[in-house]
């Protein structure tokens, strides 16, 4: 995937509360302004990388692209797990990410216990792809320092802006 690494940032947004988080395997959701711009060359499944919330930490995270039933599979939805236990809810902060890398389709699963033992064996390969030196780096992008703190800071068009600038340098 040419477009890899893949930079963008939004606000978190509530989801479908399909009870991820009941798993322990909670998902932040972008809204469709974030989803709209992915280049055409993403395609769903689980992607690796990191993510930080506010201009908090920079941690590490597996990210799902999918099919979003909401809106009867006619729009993707991005949900991103941050590899990290969080105090609180952060529904409203501005969630910055690159996407790093590719590390399955999206699948279905027969069991519970069988897409839980799935996302847990995607979460050890991201952590053993971005201890690479090449994907390390990209932790300590400026795209993290420069993150806004609040959504409000974030104009309509930043989404774009923000990833046209990013993902051409
Ligand atoms: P929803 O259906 O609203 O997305 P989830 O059960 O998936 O609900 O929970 C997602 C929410 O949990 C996020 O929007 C965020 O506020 C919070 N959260 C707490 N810890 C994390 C984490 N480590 N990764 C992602 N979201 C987290
Ligand atoms: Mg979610």
């Amino acid at each position: 995937m040419k477009s890899l690494p893949y930079f963008c940032r939004g606000e978190v947004i509530r989801g479908f509360g399909r009870g991820s988080k009941e798993l322990g395997i909670p998902t932040a959701n972008f809204p469709d302004s974030v989803v709209d711009h992915l280049p055409a060359d993403i395609s769903t499944g689980i992607y690796y990388g990191w993510a930080c919330v506010g201009n908090g930490d920079v941690y590490k995270m597996v990210m799902s692209i999918g099919w979003n039933p909401y809106y009867k599979n006619t729009k993707k939805s991005m949900e991103t797990h941050v590899i990290h236990t969080f105090k609180e809810d952060f529904y409203g902060e501005v969630l910055s990410v690159v996407m790093v890398g590719y590390i399955r389709p999206e699948r279905s699963f027969d069991s519970l216990e069988a897409l839980i033992t799935a996302i847990n064996s995607d979460i050890e390969e991201a952590k053993v792809k971005l201890a690479l030196p090449e994907h390390l780096k990209l932790r300590d992008d400026n795209f993290f320092t420069s993150a806004p703190s609040s959504s409000s800071a974030l104009p309509p068009t930043t989404a774009s802006t923000s990833q046209t600038i990013m993902n051409g340098h």
